[in-house]
């Protein structure tokens, strides 16, 4: 191939690490060691973009990059023309109202006639639309959770995550307008080539998410409970089992998914599951 998909990523900040890690478990090598503003993959027909993460929807709208790896958040808030195809699985938060802890406020129709600071005006007006709640919106750029202490306004709407922040300003939450992960992007327009190298980027992350969501599970079982530890496990088609030097006893492997882990876990070993190995899955292919 000649063409090479150009690929915007955060330059520093929270999600620059969950976009390199990726891209590494894609297989794709990037050595950003001198701060470059842009930087070739070595095996993948790729071009890497450091950008700020606010000026990604707009540089892939307009093919400045092909693609990009952003949050939810922000290809909300900027609205620009790009397509939305995978959610990638970290810089998960949520963009919340919140209020100081004394406030009277108990629920959203009560911010009627409040002021609320935010740096997301496009989606707290959609929101505030959308509940027929008549409040003033103040756009600041940052530091938005000491709004309410120097006066500037009566709430706030900020993204969180483990909620610290508003704890040590004394806010609390008040109502989550919108859930947001890092997701990726792409022009509308992309030229079939470049679409080419995005589908099998594509192909690898999916890749990489199944890998993680699920693991590998090895147990010796006694052979007279081999039928109800393998119902336990569903296995991509169903288990493996083979013959251990001991007569009478086998070995079952088999993936389960992460959620079902603790669960799943549990009543193999009540079935009569021993030595059981639960080992982490780099890439699935289904
Ligand atoms: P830049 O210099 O690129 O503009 P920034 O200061 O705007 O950086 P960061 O604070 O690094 O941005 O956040 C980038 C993105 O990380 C956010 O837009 C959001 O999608 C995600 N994120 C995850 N958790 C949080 C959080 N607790 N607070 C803020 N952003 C978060
Ligand atoms: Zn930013």
């Amino acid at each position: 191939m000649t063409e090479t998909l150009k690929i915007a990523v955060q330059k520093s900040g929270r999600l620059y690490e969950g976009s390199m890690k990726l891209l590494k478990e894609c297989g794709i090598e990037v050595s950003n060691g001198n701060n470059q503003l842009r930087v070739k993959a070595a095996n993948f027909p790729a071009e890497i973009f450091f950008l700020r993460d606010d000026d990604i929807p707009e540089y892939v709208q307009d093919g400045v990059a092909d693609i990009g790896f952003v949050g939810e958040n922000v290809v909300r808030e900027k609205n620009k023309d790009t397509e939305v195809h995978e959610k990638l699985g970290f810089g998960k938060c949520r963009l919340s109202i919140a209020i100081p802890k004394n406030a009277g406020v108990q629920k959203p129709a009560e911010l009627e006639g409040k002021r609320i600071a935010t740096s997301y005006p496009v989606i707290l007006r959609q929101y505030l639309e959308k509940n027929n709640i008549r409040a003033s919106i103040h756009e600041i750029s940052g530091s938005v959770e000491i709004a309410p202490r120097i006066g500037l306004a009566d709430a706030i709407c900020d993204l969180v995550s483990s909620g610290s922040t508003l704890f040590t300003n004394e806010l609390k939450e008040l109502e989550t307008i919108l859930q947001s992960e890092a997701v990726l992007i792409s022009n509308q327009l992309l030229q079939a080539e470049k679409k080419a190298i995005l589908d099998s980027l594509l192909f690898r992350i999916r890749s990489v998410k199944k890998a993680r969501n699920n693991k590998y599970v090895l147990l010796n079982a006694p052979n007279e409970k081999l039928e109800e530890i393998c119902r336990l496990l569903p296995g991509m088609r169903s288990p493996t089992v083979l013959p251990l030097a001991e007569p009478g006893w086998s070995s079952v492997h088999s993936v389960i998914s992460e959620s079902d882990f603790w669960n799943i876990i549990e009543k193999l070993k009540n079935a009569g599951a021993q030595g059981i190995l639960i080992i982490p899955i780099e890439k699935m292919i289904v």
